[in-house]
């Protein structure tokens, strides 16, 4: 048993570990978006947030 969250971005199942906990940060293998795992309700449910994506700068 696995749970699943839809992508924001694509809708597309992206898994959530059994041990994830609150803030960790999880990615859509469709879109690559990342999310950061928040409770849903009291029930230990996640949902997704936009992760705070910092423009890293590559060095070009
Ligand atoms: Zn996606």
């Amino acid at each position: 048993m696995s749970a699943t969250a839809n992508c924001l971005e694509c809708d597309a199942p992206v898994p959530v570990p059994q041990d994830a906990i609150k803030g960790e940060i999880v990615t859509c293998k469709e879109c690559g978006t990342a999310f950061e795992l928040a409770l849903a309700g009291s029930d230990g449910a996640f949902t997704l947030l936009l992760a705070e994506q910092e423009e890293e700068d590559w060095g070009e």
